[in-house]
């Protein structure tokens, strides 16, 4: 349609009814973000803007996430932990020697020492 004259009047700032007296540039919001250390940041974000799932917290430096209750674990013990790291998280020193024994074991097998 040519005409164009429907919707007149939603651009903020140029409203019929005088919003841009207020100041107001642009709708913006704030997002609360919560870091693991208990840090609250809040950016303000244009209102039609994608909000990011994570922020970094300007005190800590940690990721923050939107809900407090589970803020996002630091990336760096993540990509930095290994699997054996998490095997031993699981598994008691005794564990670690029975695996250990048989790993031995195998070995000496594997080498016609048994
Ligand atoms: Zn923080």
């Amino acid at each position: 349609m040519a005409g164009g004259n429907i919707i007149r009047g939603t651009r903020v700032g140029s409203g019929p009814m005088g919003e841009n007296e207020r100041g107001q540039a642009a709708p913006r919001v704030r997002i609360a973000f919560h870091c693991a250390n208990g840090h609250e940041a809040s950016p303000a974000f244009a209102a039609d803007a994608d909000v990011p799932e994570e922020w970094d917290c300007p005190k800590c430096g940690l990721p923050a996430g939107r809900d407090s209750a589970k803020p996002p674990t630091a990336r760096t013990t993540e990509v930095y932990k290994t699997h054996i790291a998490y095997v031993r998280e699981r598994r008691t020193d005794a564990d670690g020697e029975a695996l250990l024994d048989e790993a031995l074991q195998k070995l000496r097998a594997r080498r016609g020492e048994v």
